[in-house]
């Protein structure tokens, strides 16, 4: 028997049976959760977590300053106010976290230290069987239940991406993924290189600049950034008005969803305005002397990536400061005593922050079979980025790129309970997504079109992802403005769902 085959065996005699495994307890997994206990009372459900408590993202992350890049008015959930400034500390998003898993009785439908292996379809018992082995004794458990929630996030939490660069091993400080943040890392009094410009540099860099002899981020190429108060105006008056908390979640929502539609409808029809926006807020910070266009110009349009926001500015304080610099060039290689630089300049650094992003990973390092065949989500398509032809009773919560995270967390859940609800109706055992006949000659195309969107994560592992259609039925738009309108209408009887 080889190391699988003694897992399942070991753990076939102690086999429990729930209606729903959902796995992972981040944002997605506690608020898929949240919705089953609402709206499908009494369904028997189960939260499997790698970690040793709740919060994903927010747990893994530990780096100095770690925040959210999006408000939480939007990035918390749609039933619970958010009543903080809207950027957010890991803490303080974990708390919040915490609130909802407390005062809806969640906390013993997840088992935490619960890493599943693997997940097999039978379309014979019409099961999942998921395995999963427990990080602290070792042993292997197994499940099974008539529908998978994958609520695992889209990285692999275990360890960030650090490119290869040459002679990385002379470098005689210490060299730090920030997802893996040491917490010895004294910083104080050291000069302290940052490689990498998107939202984990601009927030780390702030937290340490103070403290630090200096801080250079290095980019390769420049990255957009908002910037503004971290406030929001209409909540601070609605508050002083003494209106409802619950009214003003609602109510701020709606006001950061119409602004950011018609910045997002600026940044594709008029992207030089869009662009000009962008830069002249960052120029207010760093004055017009600061040589804007090399460093903070990139040369995409906005929102082709991510858009961190910036709150009070902080990173541009540092620099205006002197504390932090920017720097963008390429880096021949690493030395005993720095980086060197392409343009032939050198870096000196007693520690070297690799901030260049996430390892892709779809399906949270788990083996996926159906009916005795291995799956490979590439061969698959994607039914509106939740589900995927040829696999029966499975939904994946990917969230957007250019709104918050749970805003889809919302939405599918309110589908996936709809679907759910109706199964159980119609007395139907499993769905599965099929193309339809007038869907065989639909141009099958990656997950995402770079020309939308091309962080690195996405292009380095687009290879992966399963593939899109170019009908709105099969694919993730990135739209929720789209979403929250389209998804409550999907009609459950439509021919893309094949029900057993
Ligand atoms: C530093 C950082 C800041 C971010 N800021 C924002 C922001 O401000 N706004 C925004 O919209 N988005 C932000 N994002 C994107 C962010 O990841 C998502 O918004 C959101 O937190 C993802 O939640 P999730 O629950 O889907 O996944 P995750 O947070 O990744 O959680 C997935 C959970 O699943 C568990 N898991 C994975 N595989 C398995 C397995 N095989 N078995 C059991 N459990 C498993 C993991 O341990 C983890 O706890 C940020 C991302 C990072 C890294």
């Amino acid at each position: 028997m080889n190391v699988q085959q003694q897992i399942r065996a070991a753990a076939a005699d102690s086999t429990e049976h729930f209606g729903v495994v959902i796995a992972g307890a981040g944002i997605s997994g506690v608020g898929a959760a949240y919705h089953l206990t609402k709206q499908c009372p009494g369904t028997s459900f189960v939260v499997l977590e790698t970690q040793a408590s709740f919060g994903g993202t927010w747990r893994t992350h530990r780096y100095p300053g770690i925040r959210s890049d999006s408000d939480l008015h939007t990035f918390g959930y749609r039933f619970k106010p958010w009543t903080s400034a809207p950027i957010a500390t890991a803490a303080e998003i974990l708390s919040y976290m915490g609130e909802v898993i407390e005062e809806n009785d969640l906390s013993h439908h997840i088992r935490y230290r619960h890493k599943i292996s693997s997940a097999r379809w039978s379309s014979e018992e019409n099961l999942w069987t998921i395995e999963a082995i427990r990080t602290d004794s070792g042993e292997a458990v197994r499940f099974t239940a008539n529908f998978f929630w994958m609520c695992q996030g889209y990285y692999r939490h275990a360890e960030g991406y650090t490119p290869e660069w040459k002679a990385m091993e002379t470098f005689k400080g210490r060299i730090v993924h920030p997802q893996q943040w040491p917490e010895d890392l004294d910083y104080k009094d050291k000069k302290v290189v940052v490689i990498g410009s998107g939202a984990t540099a601009a927030t780390l860099i702030p937290a340490i600049d103070n403290d630090s002899a200096h801080v250079t981020m290095l980019q390769r190429s420049p990255t957009y950034f908002r910037t503004g108060r971290n406030a929001i105006d209409i909540a601070e008056t609605l508050r002083a008005l003494q209106v409802d908390e619950t009214w003003i979640h609602e109510i701020t929502r709606r006001k950061i969803l119409y602004d950011q539609a018609v910045f997002t409808r600026k940044t594709f029809e008029e992207p030089e305005a869009a662009k000009k926006d962008l830069l002249s807020a960052v120029e207010a910070y760093l004055g017009p002397d600061y040589d804007i266009a090399t460093h903070f110009t990139p040369k995409y349009r906005p929102w082709r990536q991510r858009i961190a926001f910036i709150p009070d500015g902080d990173l541009f304080q540092g620099i205006k400061s002197g504390k932090a610099s920017v720097v963008t060039d390429e880096i021949d290689r690493f030395t005993e005593t720095g980086i060197l630089l392409k343009s032939g300049k050198a870096l000196e650094a007693d520690i070297i922050v690799t901030a260049t992003g996430f390892n892709l990973s779809a399906n949270g390092d788990m083996e996926f079979w159906v009916d005795g065949k291995p799956l490979d989500f590439a061969d698959t398509v994607t039914y509106r980025g939740m589900m995927f032809t040829g696999v029966p009773n499975l939904v994946w919560v990917f969230g957007y790129f250019r709104a918050s995270w749970t805003l889809r967390v919302d939405l599918v859940a309110d589908f996936v309970c709809r679907l759910l609800n109706h199964m159980k109706q119609t007395g139907a055992r499993t769905v599965t997504p099929a193309l339809r006949a007038e869907d065989h000659n639909m141009p099958l195309l990656p997950w995402i079109d770079p020309e939308n969107f091309n962080p690195g994560y996405m292009m380095r592992g687009m290879h992966l992802l399963p593939k899109r259609g170019d009908k709105p039925e099969w694919q993730h738009n990135q739209d929720y403005w789209a979403e929250k309108d389209e998804f409550p209408a999907i009609d459950l009887n439509d021919r893309s769902f094949v029900y057993e």
